[in-house]
């Protein structure tokens, strides 16, 4: 059946016709859209999952490998980092089951996070690396990667650009989802294979890993999937397109005024392992060879290593002579440049040169306006990327802004780190509070350092709920240890958002598909944060407050801002409307500057509209009336606009002030008003209510034994464990520190 698909969901419906049984993942554009599919799917006999991140995921994979079974993980490229620490020892391993680890790279930035290629970690890892061209192959390699990991037992990396994985095209695929086959669980007991354990076993699994990227490339070779052509005489014109660069490749010859039957050309989809045969082939045959490949030139180096071997004297164009950029996504018009960067050409041999029939008379002025197509960035109107209107962390950044100034600080004087996800907007107009991102988790460990450095002024870190599961809960076990003075807010929507609105570990149990729901707000008190309080960023004066009262205390703070996604909000029926009173506005349009909330703009009155002081703007130095709008297409009421009014011009209404709260959602809805209106005053956990996952009893116990007021005053260790120590975990129980009540709830 033909179907219109991404590339995304061309490697899903790929790997389901190869009998897939457990795909893991974490969010990230352009990855996203395989488990999001799936996800949409009913799969009998398979586990999708979103995981807590990346190496979580490819572990669980793994595992299911181990195990014999197919297993998928997806991540964007970012992800490889996370992942890599098991990944490259999974690959010095090698698997059971066919273990394809999908990755998105993103040329040209279209999401944020760093440019970088991930063909550098299967160069690094020795592992094969699948980049298909265009969508229809990527559901034809998403099935060859299964096959492949198999025969040589390793994973196998499939790559997309995000030209490929989020591009729209119909495919031919079937109609029907059979279950996955039916295979038996492996239980493999191979210390040499399965552990570290020794130089032996590290230098053995070394010495596999190697062979085993030679037996990929000798399926890859067999399966055809790379393909080279050869034509004319020799001395001609070669092209190397590497993955997605060869759909560029057709409209660039074109644009070039080359025609495409008299250039040879290697189309390859991998560059680990890298196609030595014909690559040696191509070298022979052509006396300038064209290297096609975005980002970095992986596979030119490889191809000079090559020619120098063989000795040849070929021309190779590409990155290394200047030629080709090293960043962004390639267009038709660049490749096109490339072409024409190769001149003029010869057929023959050394001592037989004639210029190539139509060639050489046909070869394009460089400088022709048809290779300067414009860029896309060029047309694009300038504007600040925000919040959307009515996001919780829009109160969370005017909060954070004024503690600032309430702490008598100035704001360019306290560093506020940021972090992955919507967090990070608070780096933009109006707020420009959030001085820095490096990666999942980090805003907590950054801040550290900050004060290790000795900034003297307080230091803030930012993080949302799902890097704070991801990344962020190392960063703050290690600011509570050794005690470093400093305020984390966690800015807990509900959501992983920036990606689309998947579930994480705090999501509500209802929509966690089986899953259950971990409670930050029973988390973090368990962390022994020398202040804990749970704020509601709409509540501003509130959250001002206690991030005021935070900033001029020692030890680590930890602020937990909750109130849900405001689009999420919005499909369940939560959310209201602000009222707008013209006769009591100034036109101050401190409303817009101070949230910077995309609902609120200011238009030309309507003549007969009964407008306050200032009806005529003062910054545009127009004559004519202006009113402040609101567009309720977007706005839900979140009221932050009227905290800021000084006129009362923008008021809640009263349907909205309710919704606001949460008064009309479900009981067990997980942002009730009790658990938002009890917020600071739930520090530690004294105030709980009586339905919260961990009893009272447990609670206060946990507080107590948490804080150690039932320990011996400096004892590290309990008598027990002091006397346990130095014999086999196994040998005597030790004691777990737990009461036998919370013993029974563990
Ligand atoms: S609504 Fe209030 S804040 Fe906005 S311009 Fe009018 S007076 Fe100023
Ligand atoms: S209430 Fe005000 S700040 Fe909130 S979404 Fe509506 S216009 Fe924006």
């Amino acid at each position: 059946m033909r179907r219109i698909v991404t590339g995304n969901q061309a490697v899903a419906l790929g790997a389901l016709r190869s009998g897939v049984r457990v795909v893991t993942g974490y969010p990230g554009t352009p990855s996203t859209g395989v488990v999001e599919h799936l996800l949409t799917m009913d799969l009998p006999g398979r586990h999708v999952e979103w995981s807590t991140n990346e190496k979580v995921a490819f572990e669980i994979a793994a595992g299911a490998a181990w195990a014999g079974q197919r297993a998928l993980v997806t991540m964007k490229m970012s992800g490889v980092n996370v992942a890599y620490d098991a990944l490259i020892s999974i690959a010095y391993s090698g698997t059971n089951g066919g273990l394809v680890i999908y990755v998105a790279d993103d040329p040209g930035v279209s999401a944020g996070m760093a440019e970088q290629d991930s063909r550098g970690f299967a160069l690094l890892s020795d592992l094969p690396m699948l980049e298909p061209a265009t969508v229809a192959e990527a559901y034809e390699l998403a099935a060859a990667a299964f096959e492949i990991s198999e025969r040589a037992k390793t994973p196998v990396f499939l790559r997309l650009t995000t030209a490929v994985a989020l591009t729209h095209v119909g495919i031919d695929v079937p109609t029907d989802v059979p279950l996955p086959p039916t295979r038996g669980v492996i239980l493999e007991r191979s210390i040499a294979r399965c552990t570290k354990a020794g130089a032996k076993i590290c230098l053995d699994q070394h010495r596999a890993l190697i062979e085993r990227l030679a037996v990929a490339g000798d399926a890859i070779r067999e399966m055809g999937l790379n393909s080279l052509a050869l034509v004319g005489e020799p001395g001609g014109l070669g092209v190397v397109a590497v993955g997605p660069t060869f759909a560029y490749l057709s409209e660039a010859l074109a644009l070039a005024g080359l025609e495409e039957h008299r250039i040879s050309l290697l189309k390859t989809v991998t560059t680990t392992p890298f196609p030595l045969q014909e690559a040696e082939a191509l070298l022979r045959h052509c006396s300038v060879v064209l290297v096609l490949e975005e980002l970095e030139p992986f596979f030119e180096r490889e191809l000079w290593i090559a020619a120098r071997r063989i000795g040849v004297d070929v021309r190779i164009v590409g990155k290394l002579d200047g030629t080709l950029s090293r960043l962004e996504e390639y267009r038709a018009d660049e490749i096109a440049r490339g072409l024409v960067a190769c001149g003029t050409w010869h057929v023959g041999t050394a001592n037989k040169k004639e210029p190539a029939r139509g060639l050489a008379d046909t070869t394009p002025d460089a400088s022709s306006h048809k290779l300067h197509a414009t860029s896309y960035e060029r047309l694009a109107a300038p504007r600040p990327i925000t919040v959307c209107a009515g996001c919780p962390h829009r109160g969370t950044y005017m909060a954070i802004e004024a503690a600032i100034k309430k702490a008598g600080l100035s704001k360019d004087a306290v560093m506020v780190t940021g972090d992955i996800g919507c967090t990070i907007l608070g780096m933009n107009p109006p707020f420009e509070l959030v001085w820095n991102e490096v990666s999942m988790g980090s805003s907590v460990s950054l801040a550290q350092g900050y004060v290790h450095a000795g900034i003297g002024t307080p230091v803030i870190a930012t993080i949302g709920d799902s890097t704070f599961f991801h990344g962020g809960i190392p960063g703050l076990l290690n600011a509570v240890q050794h005690r470093v003075p400093l305020t984390l807010v966690v800015m807990d929507n509900g959501w992983t958002a920036m990606t689309g609105m998947q579930v994480n570990p705090g999501t509500e149990d209802a929509f966690q598909d089986g899953g259950r729901r971990l409670d930050l707000a029973a988390i973090l008190p368990a962390f022994g944060a020398d202040r804990f309080d749970i704020v509601d960023p709409y509540d501003l004066a509130a959250m001002t407050t206690v991030l005021a009262d935070g900033l001029g205390q020692p030890g680590v703070k930890v602020v937990l801002a909750r109130r849900e996604c405001a689009i999420q909000a919005r499909r369940h029926g939560v959310g209201g409307t602000i009222a707008f009173d013209a006769s009591k506005c100034l036109l101050c349009k401190r409303c817009i500057k101070v949230t910077g909330c995309p609902a609120l703009g200011c238009s030309a009155a309507d003549d007969t509209e009964q407008l306050g002081q200032n009806r005529v703007s003062g910054s545009s130095g127009s004559a004519g009336r202006e009113r402040i709008t609101v567009d309720t297409a977007l706005c839900n009421g979140c009221g932050l606009c009227a905290e800021v009014c000084p006129t009362g011009a923008l008021g809640r209404s009263q349907d909205g002030d309710r919704e606001r709260l949460g008064e009309k959602r479900q009981p067990n809805d997980r942002f009730s008003k009790d658990q938002t209106q009890n917020g600071h005053r739930e520090r530690l956990g004294e105030k709980r209510q009586p339905n919260d996952r961990f009893s009272k009893d447990q609670t206060q116990d946990g507080d107590r034994e948490r804080l150690g007021e039932k320990r011996q005053p400096n004892d590290r260790f309990s008598k027990d464990q002091t006397q346990n120590s130095g014999q086999g975990l196994e040998e005597k129980p030790r004691s777990t520190g737990f009461s036998s009540d919370q013993k029974e709830a563990a």
